[in-house]
């Protein structure tokens, strides 16, 4: 989906400047290529939205696991916990992004 989003920008951004060439004249130019940029600005930081709402997604799901699972929890005090390489908050070493800031890669612990 983000993909797909970033493709999305991509071909504003191309479409803007080709439209703005074909109509040959300079207003049209220039506004074809500030549009195509800012549509394409919109699809990419959407897919950044989405990024990192997939990681809250993810952490959610994990406490709602642990909820239901209160034996295999992470709360239970036997999970192995690293820290995270950005906001330096203590994350279960199962996690492939940081529950709290979303930052995606770890030093190996
Ligand atoms: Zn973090």
């Amino acid at each position: 989906m983000q993909t797909l989003l970033r493709v999305i920008g991509g071909l504003s951004i191309a479409g803007g400047v080709v439209i703005g060439l074909m109509a040959g004249s300079a207003p049209v130019i220039i506004g074809g290529v500030a549009g195509g940029f800012i549509a394409g600005a919109v699809y990419f930081a959407l897919a950044t939205v989405l990024d990192n709402q997939e990681a809250m997604a993810y952490a959610v799901k994990q406490l709602s696991m642990s909820a239901a699972n209160p034996g295999a929890g992470r709360f239970v005090g036997n999970a192995a916990q690293k820290k995270c390489a950005k906001c330096e908050r203590d994350v279960d070493v199962d996690y492939k992004s940081c529950p709290h800031c979303a930052h995606r890669i770890f030093a190996q612990a």
